[in-house]
């Protein structure tokens, strides 16, 4: 079975933690440490073929760091993550997307999926669909509305970069 490496990256606060834990361990954390980095590791089965995901929920600071670098060079998929409800969150994504692409050394095809959290906080949130929409477009990638609170379209987030890694690293 093959183990494809998951770095989930974004601003503070915005859901990381909530949204691996969700994914990796089928629970709702509500305090999660912040400061905690942790690798999680689970096996899933997408299009009738087991995988196993090795997901680092990375807890920088707020502005991009060396470690980033070090994460993003050992990488093999990305989720971008954002707080629906934080329209400031974005700018740090559309940081991170330029620095993955620029530590990847132009390759256009790494496997990234931009991640919107926080979906049932309906009344604060700040980001329309459309916003988000028509950012994905211009930058060619993937994104999901989703709520670790909930359990809404956590999986789906990681099986498309699952996906998306399978396409980019074709095993020999
Ligand atoms: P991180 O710093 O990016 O890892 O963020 P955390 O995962 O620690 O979450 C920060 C705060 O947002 C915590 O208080 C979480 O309970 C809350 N949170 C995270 N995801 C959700 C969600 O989907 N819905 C709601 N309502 N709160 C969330
Ligand atoms: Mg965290």
């Amino acid at each position: 079975m093959r183990t494809y490496k998951v770095v989930v990256l974004g601003a503070g606060g915005v859901g990381k933690s909530a949204l691996t834990v969700r994914f990796v361990r089928d629970v709702f954390v509500e305090n999660y440490d912040p400061t905690i980095e942790e690798e999680y590791r689970r096996t899933v089965t997408v299009d009738d073929q087991l995988s196993s995901l090795e997901v680092l929920d990375t807890a920088g600071a707020e502005q991009f760091t060396s470690l980033n670098e070090v994460y993003i060079k050992s990488g093999m998929g990305f989720v971008l993550v954002f707080s629906l409800t934080q329209e400031a969150t974005l700018k740090e994504v559309d940081n991170l997307r330029k620095q993955i692409y620029r530590i990847k050394g132009g390759d256009t095809t790494v496997p990234i999926v931009i991640v919107g959290t926080k979906l049932d906080l309906v009344n604060e949130r700040e980001v329309p669909r459309a916003t988000i929409q028509s950012l994905c477009n211009r930058w060619d990638l993937a994104f999901y509305e989703t709520s670790a609170k909930r359990n809404w379209h956590v999986a789906e987030v990681f099986e498309d970069l699952l996906r998306q890694m399978r396409t980019r690293y074709p095993e020999t």
